[in-house]
C-alpha cells in the first residue's frame, strides 16, 4: 500500500520518533504550524475517522492516553495544547491514514478564524 505513515511505521521513511509503544507511534510534524505539532497515529492502517470500526476503538484510547503522555513530557499539558483530526476533503485531511495533530507551545488563538 503506498501511505506515507505505513511507510513511517515501518521505518522505510525516517521520522522524528516521539513517543512509540506497541500500537502508536508518535513524530515531529515535517512542516510545525507550532512550537510543538506532533502527530500521532495507530500503527494499524486506518484511513480516515469514517474507517474506525469498533474492533478499532481500543486503538482511539491508546492514541488519547499516548497525547496525554506526550503533551506532559513534551512541557505543554499545563498550558494547554489541541489534539486535532482531519477527516476527509473539507477538511484539509492529506494523508489518508488516520493521524491526531497534537499542537501546543503557545496560544493558538481561536479554533477557525
Ligand atoms: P492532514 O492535513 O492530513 O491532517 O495533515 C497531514 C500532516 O502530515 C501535515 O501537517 C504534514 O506536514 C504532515 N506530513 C506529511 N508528510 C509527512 C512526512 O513525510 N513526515 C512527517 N513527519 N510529516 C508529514
Ligand atoms: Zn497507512
Amino acid at each position: 500500500m503506498d501511505c506515507i505513515f505505513c511507510k513511517i511505521v515501518e521505518g522505510s521513511i525516517p521520522s522524528s520518533k516521539v513517543f512509540e509503544d506497541e500500537f502508536v507511534l508518535a513524530f515531529r510534524d515535517i512542516q510545525p504550524a507550532a512550537p510543538t505539532h506532533i502527530l500521532i497515529i495507530p500503527k494499524k492502517h486506518i484511513a480516515t475517522m469514517n474507517d474506525v470500526a469498533e474492533e478499532d476503538y481500543a486503538i482511539i484510547g491508546d492514541i488519547h492516553r499516548a497525547a496525554q503522555h506526550i503533551a506532559r513530557e513534551q512541557g505543554i499539558a499545563e498550558t494547554g495544547y489541541r489534539l486535532i483530526n482531519n477527516c476527509g476533503t473539507d477538511s484539509g485531511q492529506l494523508v489518508f491514514h488516520i493521524h491526531y495533530h497534537l499542537v501546543g507551545g503557545e496560544n493558538l488563538g481561536p479554533l477557525l478564524s
